[in-house]
């Protein structure tokens, strides 16, 4: 198994939103706020391949969207999913599956792009990959949640035929990929965190259970959790598994750090080291 970071770029939200109910002092230490309060955070995609078989773990936020939409996030950054396949040697058309870890629309919007005044498959020749448990949650969305999970990321991928399901309700799961993942449901109902290899290692592919850095101390919790009592049990047994274990964790978001391996402390887990993939 072969891990390639796929940068697509950056985009803008509130820090507090970010955070929940840690106060400012604490979080802009780590991820400092522009003057509207937004927070730089990646989209970073990850592929996994595994012999004949090439996985993108999340696909970004796609390009689709009227400027309307665009303008609340501050798209900026150099990367695109298409020149970030380049440079490891792919294209998109190589790519087998897509997994995504939850439909939220900075994970899944680069899986549909508008062809004409169709919206259609971003990616041909793959299979799509959704917990079937999440399916559900997202095509019924709660008004809470629903700015989040946009039918046009989400329809077209079941109108194409390419979309399948993953079933299991234990927290770990076995997936036809060639991988397992954990489920959290804190965050929104069964994200799947894709639990990988890399050369003799684990690493976990946090998303949205671990956007940053700055989310490692356990209450550190975002405002956009549904579950958030359940996302600090999640991020406890995984982040104490991860530090006692030497875990890499991939993290998806954090702006600067692409993978956190923590220590035990006193304080509980805590970042021990950085490093690029
Ligand atoms: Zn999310």
């Amino acid at each position: 198994m072969k891990l390639y970071t796929i940068d697509t770029g950056f985009f803008k939200l509130d820090g507090g939103a970010m955070f929940g109910v840690v106060p400012k002092a604490l979080w802009e230490r780590t991820n400092p706020a522009d003057s509207q309060n937004l927070c730089t955070w990646a989209m970073r995609c990850l592929l996994v391949e595994d012999g004949d078989r090439l996985t993108l773990i999340d696909a970004g936020i796609g390009g689709k969207q009227d400027p309307k939409f665009f303008s609340h996030f501050h798209l900026h950054g150099d990367a695109t999913l298409d020149q970030s396949l380049a440079k490891q040697g792919f294209h998109r058309s190589d790519i087998t599956d897509v997994f995504l870890t939850h439909l939220h629309f900075d994970h899944v919007g680069g899986a549909v792009e508008r062809q004409g005044d169709q919206l259609r498959p971003a990616f041909d020749n793959a299979r799509y990959w959704t917990h079937s448990r999440h399916w559900e949650w997202a095509t019924k969305p709660n008004p809470r949640e629903k700015a989040s999970f946009l039918s046009e990321n989400i329809m077209p991928l079941m109108e194409s035929g390419q979309l399948h399901f993953i079933d299991g309700d234990s927290d770990r799961i076995s997936t036809p990929l060639g991988f397992d993942a954990f489920v959290a449901n804190g965050h929104t109902d069964a994200q799947m965190c894709p639990i990988l290899d890399h050369q003799g290692q684990t690493l976990v592919y946090m998303a949205d259970l671990l956007p940053s850095v700055g989310h490692i101390p356990l209450p550190y919790v975002m405002g956009y959790d549904t579950r958030p009592l359940l996302t600090l049990e999640e991020k406890a047994r995984i982040l104490n598994e991860a530090a006692d274990r030497g875990y890499l964790l991939f993290l998806e978001h954090d702006p600067l750090n692409e993978v956190a391996i923590l220590t035990q402390t006193e304080k509980g887990p805590r970042l021990a080291e950085v490093q690029r993939l």
